[in-house]
Formats: structure tokens, sequence, C-alpha cells
């Protein structure tokens, strides 16, 4: 028996997780908010500082385990915002000092694909669509690839900015899309896939412009936003599937809790013979049961560090999914 816990700083959340022979048995989480304004990478690693002890003790009393059972401890590497990879990586390493236990330093986006097998999906195209992140991921040759992704800023800051804009504070994404529910009329915006790759920042330019103008109401414009922003996300995922012969799309990312945009994902799947997972939220978003259960996947194949390398490990702030060495899978 295996009980791995898992911890994720990488931006706005503080979370950990356990999980015991791939079960998660704990995942509590904890997240960075503000009334106005976007992340300021000290404030959220100061929230992390913060909240952490108290995160760690509620996971633990959802496991109902003593933490002496843990076996190894997992946390997100990377990539993420310094400050706040910083607080986890040191959560991490005190626990591993203290409890004598070894670290599995666990890549985040890798985490939202693996997680997906608890859904049901063995060998998915991820469409990750978070706040700093967008890409279309899927395991081919050997690693990790990245088939598509955003040319400036993650899906997710985008509608944050948006919203943002329209003076509605952080997370902007579930207040857009309650207005974009009462949306009526479809207001053409610019749509940009530019081969697998997509992009933003002219839509969000566009946006704030005709908000600027009142040439649509905040209503109509989140409604525009999802149809054409959602279409373009969908629109490279379909073409990963088609080109990797691959049946399953798997959804992960704070984004993928719109449930505009699980129905499109579900129809797209549907009209092509293929299937959508779509994990509940509380895996869906950043959380630290995913890097626990990546963290146990890796653990058990080998990967852990002991002692001075555990605590010589450092942060990968930048770490692309591709640069991942895979040795975990057959
Ligand atoms: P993550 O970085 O994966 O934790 O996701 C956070 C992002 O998800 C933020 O940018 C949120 O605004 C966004 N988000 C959360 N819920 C929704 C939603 N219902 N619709 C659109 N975006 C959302
Ligand atoms: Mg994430």
């Amino acid at each position: 028996m295996v009980i791995v816990l898992g911890v994720e700083s990488t931006a706005h959340t503080f979370g950990v997780g356990i999980v015991k022979n791939g079960k998660v048995i704990a995942n509590k989480r904890d997240m960075y908010t503000t009334e106005r304004g976007g992340i300021i990478p000290m404030d959220s690693a100061k929230h992390h500082r913060e909240v952490c002890e108290n995160i760690y003790l509620e996971a633990l009393k959802e496991a109902e385990i003593s933490e002496i059972k843990i076996d190894a401890i997992a946390f997100s590497q990377g990539p993420g915002l310094p400050p706040c990879l910083i607080e986890g990586m040191k959560f991490a390493k005190n626990l591993s000092k203290k409890l004598g236990k070894p670290i599995v330093p666990v890549n985040h986006c890798v985490a939202h694909l693996e997680i997906g097998r608890i859904t049901g999906s063995k060998d998915p195209v991820l469409l990750y669509c978070s706040g700093a992140n967008t890409q279309v991921i899927s395991y081919a040759a050997g690693k990790y690839r990245i088939f598509g992704e955003t040319l400036d800023m993650g899906v997710g800051n985008f509608i944050d900015n948006f919203a943002r804009y329209a003076n509605l504070g952080f997370p902007g994404g579930p207040k857009i899309e309650k207005f974009a529910r009462d949306g009526k009329n479809y207001i053409e915006l610019p749509y940009s896939v530019k081969g697998m790759d997509v992009s933003f920042s002219g839509i969000l330019t566009n946006l704030k412009q005709k908000l600027e103008k009142k040439e649509g109401s905040l209503e109509d414009l989140s409604f525009s936003m999802e149809e054409t922003v959602f279409a373009m996300l969908l629109e490279t995922a379909e073409r990963a599937l088609a080109h990797l012969e691959k049946k399953e799309l798997l959804l992960g990312g704070g984004v993928a809790c719109n449930s505009r945009l699980q129905d499109m994902a579900k129809r797209m799947c549907e009209e092509r013979g293929a299937k959508s997972f779509c994990p509940e939220k509380s895996l869906l978003v950043d959380n630290g049961a995913m890097i626990a259960y990546l963290g146990e996947i890796m653990f058990k194949s080998g990967i852990k560090f002991s002692g001075k390398k555990a605590q010589d490990l450092d942060i990968k702030p930048r770490q692309r999914t591709d640069e991942v060495e895979v040795s975990w899978k057959d």
C-alpha cells in the first residue's frame, strides 16, 4: 500500500491532496482571490504561506490518516509563478525532512492529463485551459507533446482580463459565464487560429473597444466571446485528435469548468465518434490530488529524491511539457 501526498502551488491555489493506491482520499485547497485586479505573485505566495499548514492538517483529517503513514511527498515543480512555486517546494522539503520521506517532483501540466485516468480516459488528447496555460497536449512516441498552444496569453487570463475591464474581480471566468447565459445576440469577433495555435490578444482589444463604445451589452459580448474562443480551442483539439487518430478528448484547467465549453466538447466528440471526458470540478482546477496522483505513479516507478538530493531540488518555472523526462510509462 502506498500513500502519496501532493502539494500544488503554481499560481493562485495552494492545495494538498492525498492518494492511496490510485484513489484520492483527500483534496483540500484554498485560493487567492481579489476584488479587483489580477494576481500579484508575491501576494499569492504570501497567501500560500499563510494557509499551507492549515490545508495540510485539513487534508490529513479528511484522509483520516496520521502523517507518519505518508510514503512520499510530491510537489508541483513547474511551470508556474516563481514566488508561488517556491512556497510549495519549501513546504514539501520541510515535510520531507520532518517525516524522513522522499520527494517526487511533478510537472503540473502532465498532472492535469494523468488525473484524467480517474474519469476513465486512457490515452486522451488533453485540452488544457487554465489561467496561464492553454495547450493541446497528448502522449505520443515516448513524450507528452504539445500539439498546439496559445501564442500570447492563457485563455483564463484572457477571460479574467476582459472581466477586469468590465470591473469584475478575479477570477472573472465564472462571472462571465453567468453574463454569457443571458446573452442573445452574437456579435462578430476576430477568430484567431494559426495552424494549431491560438491567440487572444487581438480579440481582447476588440472586446474592450466594443465594451467601451457600448457596441453590445456585457451579456452579448460574453456570449459571443465564449462562442468564438471555445470554437477556436476545439478546432485545434479536433485536429490533434484527427492527426493522432485518438478517440478521447480530456478537458483540464479551470476554464473547463465552463458548461458551454463542456457541451461544445461533447458535441464535437460525438460528431467524430470520439468520447469527451471531464473530471469533476475539484480535479479540474488546480489541486493537490492530481499532483499526488501523478506523484504516486512516478514514485512506484522508482522516481524519488531523498536527503540532500531532495533538499537540492529546485523549481522549474518555465518547464515545458515536452521537456519532461518520462520513464514511468510503458
Ligand atoms: P486554473 O489556472 O486552471 O486554476 O484556472 C483558473 C482560471 O479558470 C481562471 O482564469 C478563471 O477565470 C477560469 N475559470 C474558472 N471557472 C470558469 C468558468 N466557469 N468559465 C470560464 N472560465 C473559468
Ligand atoms: Mg493548472
